[in-house]
């Protein structure tokens, strides 16, 4: 019974950006006794049915955006005679979708680290349960990646996880009610040991792929402060500590590393973090921002954030405490007009934001604005007879770019102007403008290189309708990344060591922010 674990995607761009972590902790997660997991990542190679013989396991991780190609390598897989097992953040709404369009014979909802061994005994005793629930696990049950069947050669950046869920609500997100609003953080130890295991392997460049590194911020303690009972005070401050006690830790690596994040804009009011994170030597962060309007950010429930003047101030605190910013932005809310793209554009580029994408607003399965349209959209038009709120069943070429309907915009005019905010932040003019954040001529050379390669993977194959063109995005997105990939590589170091355990580390429970 061999066990193969597949990672889906109908474009390949030969080298990836970032590892798929899961692909590798469901690897650690396989007993011994199945051998080694044979690894496919469509994002670089595609899966070969040929490859499977009856009686293997294929397990299938699908979000929404990629469940139509998951649920076609689950039924050739099924064809194959193999058992198919799908899990994911789409399979934990959509089960029954997932049995019907997939093949499945299992379903698994939540975390997969700890129930996988399970599914695969019940593979092996031939007593498969249609359903597994993986819940939520703490955060000192979360499995190590077996980063040594990582192929460095096709991936330019590295993920490692320290935290699992976010105190916050945003009404786009799934986040917060797939992992929970209890951050779960891991034992620091367990983190830092992954991360030299890949810096053995030359990979100096690690995404601490976080739902959000910035777990407690001044505010929740002030909260928690002005409580009677400090005991949830407590919780939040040894939360904050072990945040602390992981950055020392990272400051020990070897010193050509470098780290990016994800974390709210709040971090920007706590220098003491930000020092913390500057010393750690991580570089980068990812930034919802959203919106540059307040009635925007009132629209996504994301009040906490800052808008206008304030909003340039707080980003460029970021830049000043050395922490560079791909900013986060969303096009199509219900307080969007024409002139919005031209404001966000500015604003993007007075804030000093070293890198931005700008999304166009989807309804995503999971979020409250899902909800809300899929009970308005309820009769609404169908292609090939399936419903519109059902969009990611329709064929890609077949399917219409999907947003929320809007009071002054047809979907039409938010996709092109989008796209020319897209043309302008990263015309070569701008880019070399922004390439001034870094120093040598050789850097900053890097710096337009890798802002044309963000752009023609993200912008031009997200937006563009056209599947000419997406074609063609693709074709360079590979030469770009190709040549990328070796600005991130280091000289491989086999025998680095891990730093001692530090004193604090410890297993813990989750803790409840109130935000
Ligand atoms: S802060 Fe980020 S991760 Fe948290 S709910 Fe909002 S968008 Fe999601």
């Amino acid at each position: 019974m061999r066990v193969h674990l597949v990672n889906p995607s109908d474009l390949s761009f030969g080298t990836a950006v970032i590892t798929p972590r899961w692909l590798f902790v469901l690897a650690a997660a396989t007993p011994a006794r199945y051998g080694t997991p044979v690894i496919v990542d469509e994002t670089v190679d595609p899966f070969d049915p040929e490859s499977v013989t009856p009686g293997d396991v294929v397990g299938i991780g699908i979000h929404t955006g990629n469940a139509l190609r998951g649920y076609h390598v689950g039924r050739v897989a099924r064809d194959r005679g193999a058992f198919v097992v799908f899990g994911g953040v789409h399979s934990t709404l959509y089960p029954d979708e997932v049995r019907e369009h997939g093949h499945a014979h299992a379903v698994v909802s939540g975390d997969g680290d700890v129930v996988w061994s399970r599914v695969l005994a019940d593979c092996e005793s031939d007593s498969l349960q249609p359903s597994y629930d993986g819940g939520r696990i703490p955060g000192d049950s979360f499995v190590a990646a077996r980063w040594d069947l990582l192929e460095p050669e096709k991936y330019m950046w590295a993920s490692v996880q320290t935290v699992r869920g976010c105190p916050k609500h945003c009404s786009f997100c799934s986040v917060w009610r797939m992992d929970g609003q209890e951050p779960r953080q891991r034992v620091i130890n367990e983190v830092i040991r992954e991360i030299v295991a890949l810096r053995r392997k030359g990979f100096r460049f690690i995404v601490l792929a976080d739902d959000n590194f910035y777990p407690v911020t001044l505010e929740d303690l002030a909260m928690a402060d002005r409580r009677a009972d400090k005991s949830n005070l407590n919780e939040l401050k040894a939360l904050r500590e072990e945040r602390f006690e992981l950055m020392r830790q990272l400051e020990k690596l070897p010193n050509d590393m470098v780290f990016y994040t994800q974390i709210t804009m709040e971090a920007a009011e706590d220098p003491e973090f930000l020092d913390a994170m500057r010393r750690a030597r991580i570089r980068g962060a990812l930034v919802g921002i959203e919106s540059v309007t307040p009635e925007g950010l009132k629209a996504v429930y994301k009040n906490f954030n800052d808008a206008g003047e304030g909003l340039v101030k707080r980003l460029q605190v970021f830049r000043e405490k050395g922490v560079h910013v791909l900013g986060s932005f969303i096009f199509g809310l219900p307080t969007d007009r024409p002139d919005t793209f031209d404001a966000t554009a500015d604003l993007a580029q007075r804030a000093g934001v070293t890198f931005a994408q700008f999304v166009m607003l989807q309804p995503l399965p999971g979020t409250i604005d899902f909800q809300k349209w899929e009970r308005e959209a309820a009769d609404g038009p169908t292609v090939d007879g399936i419903p519109l709120t059902r969009y990611w069943l329709i064929p890609s070429d077949r399917r219409p770019r999907i947003y929320t309907p809007h009071p002054v915009m047809s979907p039409d005019e938010i996709r092109v102007r989008t796209q020319g905010v897209w043309n302008r932040f990263y015309s070569l003019g701008t880019i070399w403008q922004r390439s001034t954040c870094v120093r040598s001529i050789k850097a900053r050379l890097a710096f337009v290189l890798l802002s044309k390669l963000y752009r023609q993977m993200y912008a031009n194959t997200g937006i563009a309708t056209d599947s000419a063109r997406i074609a063609r995005s693709v074709k360079r997105a590979r030469v770009l990344a190709k040549a990328a990939r070796r600005l991130f590589m280091a000289a491989p170091m086999p025998e680095l060591a891990e730093p001692p355990a530090p004193a604090t580390d410890r297993r813990r429970i989750p803790v409840r922010v109130i935000s």
